[in-house]
């Protein structure tokens, strides 16, 4: 199996089997054996001459091939005693003591199995208002989201892997300036990302520059009203100058909400792109696109539709089966979960395979070939539902689903554009559909010696090319970018663009293309330059609401006092 040292050091560490001595039990190969293996077990419930075995091998083969990845839950706990197979979980808080505590309770059993956790608080009642069991001052959604994270914060030290909560505020909450400078002292709430919920009425409200009136949940009652240009010119000044809140559109939402007879949708996981009903979790799997581009005879590449058509098949298939091999934290969320099936296929390594096209990420031609892959997937990953449909049953709520007119379905929803932080550096690829953030990275080892790391594609064109040295690759290190390098032929400039490089129209029309064929929801951070202004985000978040995205996460080089990635910075 070919993977580079940087997988292997992830897989390593954190994936791996280990003994109570804390020495690994299993080789790489052996992690791809242990997940093709369990998940390829549930075919039996279905077909009385069903050949597990036959199936692992299919699995296995996209696998290791890292044509496709699921999760990382999936990849650490698959065929181990935990079982807990999702990445993705929202849950309700209600309006009374018992039911936030309960709450907390369920986050941190999730978090300890590697999942991440949203919520909405716009059920509790705003901050001030009396508590009738003692007569008392309820304290409001942003204080119990610090017992939230301290929740999550004590549970990270024994945990697979780190806790992540979305924490979602609806904007005609009485709470809601409160919540918008929630995370302004960056110590506070640091296991949350923020989101307020925009509804269409708000929207409206900004274009006409009126009032709009806040509502006291636990009562229904008008409290006041602010005018919401300024709360949106307030969010928008925020996200400015750290990155936060995003915002997530309700009403776009709940359009594509399928079960409404289950109740709305008020949050998605911590990431944003998997947007659920309370108690729902759903399982992700990514699609490496460097792998569905195929060298012609002519030295060119193009896209292989057969291929990706064959890799979509199995995946939906491997995905519907990790359902059945999962083992939910909660009773109700195996229960819930179960009555929709929701699976979240996505892509990584689009950036990347762009590279490999000739394409700038973000020209027309891109986002044209967006739409043409995302619908090509969303196509088939249907009729892949569809044929598991005819053999193990529809989803239970079909009937009542408002998909119930169509081709009965396996599952409620099949596509979600994840991150893949993870999954992106076991299979060497770009990230989800970001574009490149940086083409190479200069790390320095403790022995004194230093590891230059270079983009795969760019490698290659500049060896293939005679151009490749360590000292070109320490300079594109030290300028992030390599736009504006006159040593380096114009027409590979052209191509290999930085996510700097890239215009933020570029990066939400992507955003855009990806979603419109994308039934769940696209995680895309809008990255804009240090020198943006108010105006210019919020003419992005204007877009993207015109657009149809479901929700927007921007970041402004340079806001935050530590960043996760940094250009022109030697680390
Ligand atoms: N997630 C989490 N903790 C983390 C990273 C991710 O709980 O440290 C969850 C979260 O719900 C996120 C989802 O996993 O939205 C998918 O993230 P990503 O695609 O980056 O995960 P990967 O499968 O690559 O590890």
């Amino acid at each position: 199996m070919e993977i580079n040292q940087n997988a292997r050091t992830v897989l390593e560490r954190r994936y791996l089997i280990r003994n109570s001595q804390g020495q690994t039990m299993e080789t790489v190969e052996q992690l791809f054996e242990r997940v093709a293996n369990a998940i390829a077990q549930p075919d039996e419930k279905f077909h009385p001459d069903a050949d597990p075995t036959k199936t692992a091998k299919e699995f296995l083969e996209v696998l290791t091939s890292l044509d496709f990845l699921p999760n990382s839950p999936t990849l650490m706990n698959a065929g181990r005693p935990l079982g807990q197979l999702s990445a993705c979980f929202v849950l309700p808080v209600d309006d009374s003591m018992e039911d936030i505590f309960e709450s907390i309770k369920n986050a941190a059993l999730i978090h300890k199995s590697g999942g991440g956790t949203g919520f909405s608080f716009s059920r509790l009642r705003p901050k001030g208002s009396t508590v009738n069991t003692t007569g008392g001052v309820a304290s409001g959604p942003v204080s119990f989201m610090r017992v939230f994270n301290m929740a999550t914060e004590a549970v990270k030290q024994g945990g697979t892997r780190r806790g992540a909560n979305m924490g979602i505020l609806r904007v005609d909450h009485p709470d809601i300036l409160e919540f918008i400078d929630c995370k302004k002292v960056n110590t506070e709430i640091t296991n949350f990302n923020i989101s307020v919920g925009i509804t269409e009425a708000f929207m409206e409200a900004v274009e006409r520059g009126e009032e709009y009136p806040l509502i006291d949940p636990s009562t229904n009652r008008v409290t006041g009203t602010l005018n919401a240009r300024e709360v949106f010119d307030k969010i928008v000044d925020s996200a400015w100058r750290n990155g936060e809140p995003g915002i997530i559109f309700l009403d776009r939402l709940n359009r594509d909400n399928v079960v409404p007879s289950q109740g709305e949708i008020e949050s998605t996981n911590p990431c944003g792109e998997q947007p659920l009903l309370p108690y729902e979790a759903c399982n992700l799997g990514s699609i490496n696109l460097t792998r569905m581009v195929k060298e012609t005879v002519d030295g060119r590449f193009e896209m292989d539709w057969d291929h990706l058509g064959r890799t979509v098949a199995t995946a939906v298939h491997f995905l519907d089966n990790v359902i059945e091999a999962n083992r939910y934290p909660l009773a109700i969320i195996d229960q819930v979960t179960r009555s929709t099936r929701k699976i979240g296929l996505g892509v990584m390594g689009w950036a990347d395979a762009l590279l490999m096209l000739g394409l700038p990420y973000g020209s027309p031609e891109s986002i044209q070939l967006a739409h043409e892959v995302m619908e090509f997937i969303n196509q088939k990953g249907h009729e892949a539902s569809e044929r598991l449909a005819e053999e193990r049953g529809a989803f239970p709520l079909f009937e009542e689903s408002t998909l119930k007119d169509g081709s009965p379905l396996r599952n409620a929803t099949i596509t979600t554009i994840a991150p893949t932080g993870t999954l992106s550096i076991i299979a060497g690829c770009s990230s989800g559909v970001e574009p490149v953030f940086a083409y190479v990275f200069i790390r320095n080892i403790m022995d004194g010696t230093e590891m230059i790391e270079v983009n795969p594609i760019l490698k290659r064109e500049l060896t293939r090319r005679g151009l490749y040295s360590d000292d070109l690759m320490r300079r594109i290190a030290k300028e992030g970018t390599i736009a504006h390098m006159d040593d380096i032929p114009e027409d590979i400039r052209r191509v290999f663009l930085s996510a700097h490089d890239i215009s933020p129209e570029a990066h939400i029309r992507m955003q855009a293309a990806f979603q419109d064929h994308t039934d769940n929801a696209v995680s895309k951070t809008v990255n804009f330059p240090h020198d943006a202004t108010r105006e210019d985000v919020a003419q992005v978040y204007r877009l993207a609401y015109r657009l149809g995205c479901k929700g927007v996460t921007i970041y402004r080089d340079g806001s935050r006092d530590s960043q996760v990635l940094n250009i022109g910075k030697v680390s």
